[in-house]
């Protein structure tokens, strides 16, 4: 009797454990050569993850894993390049010279893991990088939003703040435009939510608002999946206007300022 146990004990247990990393993101070790200056570093390559990642919390700043995730910003531990993982190896070789220059304005911190430096950090450093990079506004807009969510995570409320409203301002402009390549419902999902995160729920209920009365439209798009983004965005609409009013809103992903350290 007890043998049997045991063993369906240990059946159940690596059904458990199989069935977790199904589910589960995981991460592997792999070696990049830095394009600046050569040096090999250990950076981690996503190994597996699921379509789970779009119900996220992250889901209500309309950003999705790995944006929110730490290990998606690389830096060399020499020269401190920091790019977004894709980018690292196919750094544009003729903005070495230029980006060469702004590093070596940053201070420069000596770490064997990139991932054990702060977020933010990585962050601030790509800001100098990639703006040498002739990137455009959308680029920028999202880029914010990446670091609104890192610095509201980080409880460093002040300097989410300031690059939400610089999201919230390419968002506006981009919804002035009327040819925007971002569909307008996404657009007024991404304004309430930067809205209901700078504390303005009253503005982020007229997004959402608007958002539902506006039909999803893509250049190219088919039927079936006009229906189905159309459905699937007027889901989390309704959500979102029912989670916002509740104590524990989106907002509670950043940290407490007073609760730190
Ligand atoms: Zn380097």
């Amino acid at each position: 009797m007890k043998k049997k146990l045991t063993l369906s004990l240990c059946a159940l247990l690596l059904f458990l454990v199989c069935s977790n990393s199904v589910s589960a993101i995981t991460w592997i070790p792999k070696e990049f050569t830095c394009p600046i200056d050569n040096e090999k570093n250990t950076f981690l390559v996503v190994g597996s993850y699921g379509s789970y990642i779009y119900n996220y919390p992250s889901k209500y700043q309309w950003l999705f894993f790995p944006d929110t995730s730490g290990n998606n910003f690389y830096m060399c531990k020499k020269c401190h390049l920091t790019t977004y993982m894709w980018d690292f190896d196919r750094f544009p070789k003729q903005k070495i010279e230029a980006v060469k220059k702004v590093l070596a304005t940053i201070e420069q911190e000596k770490f064997t893991k990139y991932n054990k430096v702060a977020v933010t950090k990585r962050l601030e450093v790509m800001e100098k990088v990639y703006g040498e990079l002739d990137k455009d506004e959308i680029w920028w807009e999202r880029f914010n939003r990446i670091k609104g969510f890192h610095y509201g995570k980080a409880g460093e409320a002040d300097k989410a703040r300031a690059a939400r409203l610089k999201s919230l301002e390419t968002i506006k402009s981009e919804l002035n435009k009327g040819n925007s390549k971002t569909p307008k419902k996404i657009l007024y999902y991404v304004s309430g939510a930067l809205k209901h995160f700078l504390n303005d729920d009253a503005g982020a209920r007229a997004d959402f608002d608007k958002a539902l009365q506006t039909r999803y439209a893509k250049d190219g798009a088919k039927s079936g999946e006009l229906k189905n983004a159309e459905a699937n965005l007027n889901q989390r609409l309704n959500d979102y206007i029912k989670v916002m009013y509740e104590e524990k809103n989106p907002r509670s992903a950043d940290r407490d300022p007073g609760h730190s350290h």
